[in-house]
């Protein structure tokens, strides 16, 4: 008699961005954990993020219809409750490490107890959008993976937390074929036969309502942004005259012409060059000769997470175009001769590589500082190491 809902996969889906260190051995495992907990124990920080929108829908009433905000409620009793939340999607300067969701019960709960237990429910991330008001239980679709579960409230003043991490992971994700869109969380009531768990809704301010509490480790993991043989560092960070200020976090990587170029993290590309003429233009405009430059946090807005270039490219060698989407280690053009290369050809050829945080160098150690390239602390790629 209930509407069927969608179920995509009863299965849990491995996912390459959830991978967890499972298959070593416990020894270095463990070696790790204090190794890791000692590296980025600086580097970590907290996020609380409010909801957007929230609200509760019944397999025959709908909340519209009911016009109650004050909570949002999973349960039954003949009808069946959904809750809804969502949240903007998180954009954090580095990797998500952990995610929870937490909910205060609300004491309407407890006198609706009939069976003796208030119901617990399963987090399931929506795959389709809805509404505040007027979203009916045949609109709703769910991932079924990916779904966290969590036990009845056994207090009002006792907070629920579901660790969401899989899922907030995939609305972040740096791969555009592993992410899914943030359409929200759908809560799933376990039991439904005269059992009813009510949650404060965002109604009730940021104290009471629901969180999503991120943590994250501030700064990015990139890759090599070249293919092929080690190249000699010609200029590392912070070296004068070029590497200052904005363009702090750069490395020169020797290069002769002709060598594959390619994305160190996927994104969306913002920005190309690619008809600058070779030969050194000194200063202004074209000193970065052919150029790519990608976004890493998905939104194609430089004003926000971090950001590469990849300068003095071979005129025409360009391969990706502005808006269009890049996975990591894609080749998006090739080294060459062009804009400011100091010294002149033939000595001076290199590929100038460039992290950016907003569109910034300095003023953003903070999140420049933990940068590593191919597992190497940017800061530590110095002139005249191989690399
Ligand atoms: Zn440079």
């Amino acid at each position: 008699m209930w509407p069927v809902l969608h179920f995509c996969s009863f299965t849990k889906k491995t996912h390459p961005n959830l991978t967890h260190p499972m298959k070593l051995s416990y020894r270095i495992l463990l070696v790790l954990t204090v190794l890791m907990s000692t590296i980025f124990e600086a580097h970590a920080e907290k996020q609380t993020f409010y909801p957007k929108k929230d609200s509760w829908i019944g397999t025959r009433i709908n909340k519209s219809t009911r016009g109650d905000d004050d909570f949002i409620k999973i349960g039954g009793s003949g009808d069946r409750f959904y809750a809804l939340i969502q949240f903007e999607t998180p954009s954090v300067p580095g990797t998500i490490t952990s995610a929870r969701l937490e909910l205060e019960p609300h004491p309407n709960s407890f006198p609706y107890i009939m069976s003796g237990v208030a119901t617990g429910g399963t987090v399931y991330a929506s795959s389709t959008s809805w509404r505040e008001n007027g979203t009916s239980v045949t609109d709703l679709r769910y991932y079924s993976y990916w779904s966290e579960s969590f036990s009845a409230p056994r207090s009002a003043s006792r907070t629920i937390t579901v660790d969401v991490t899989d899922i907030v992971s995939l609305w972040t994700s740096s791969s555009e074929g592993d992410r899914i869109k943030n359409n929200g969380f759908v809560i799933r009531p376990d039991l439904n036969f005269n059992t009813y768990s009510y949650f404060y809704s965002r109604e009730w301010g940021r104290s009471r309502g629901p969180k999503l509490v991120v943590t994250y480790k501030i700064g990015k993991d990139f890759g090599r942004p070249f293919t092929g043989s080690q190249a000699t560092i010609t200029r590392g960070p912070g070296k004068a005259p070029s590497h200052k200020n904005n363009n702090y976090y750069s490395v020169d990587f020797g290069l002769s012409e002709g060598r594959r170029i390619v994305a160190a993290e996927s994104g969306y590309v913002v920005r190309v060059e690619n008809n600058v003429p070779p030969g050194p233009q000194n200063s202004g405009a074209k000193a970065a000769g052919n150029f790519v430059k990608i976004d890493h946090d998905g939104d194609k807005d430089q004003s926000t997470g971090y950001q590469t270039s990849y300068q003095h490219l071979q005129k025409g060698s360009v391969k990706v175009s502005e808006k269009q989407w890049v996975n990591k280690g894609d080749l998006i053009g090739y080294s060459g001769n062009t804009g400011n290369v100091d010294p002149p050809a033939p000595n001076g050829h290199h590929l100038h590589f460039e992290v950016r945080y907003k569109n910034k160098g300095a003023g953003q150690e903070k999140y420049l500082e933990g940068v590593t390239i191919d597992g190497k602390l940017i800061l530590d790629l110095k002139t005249g190491l191989s690399f």
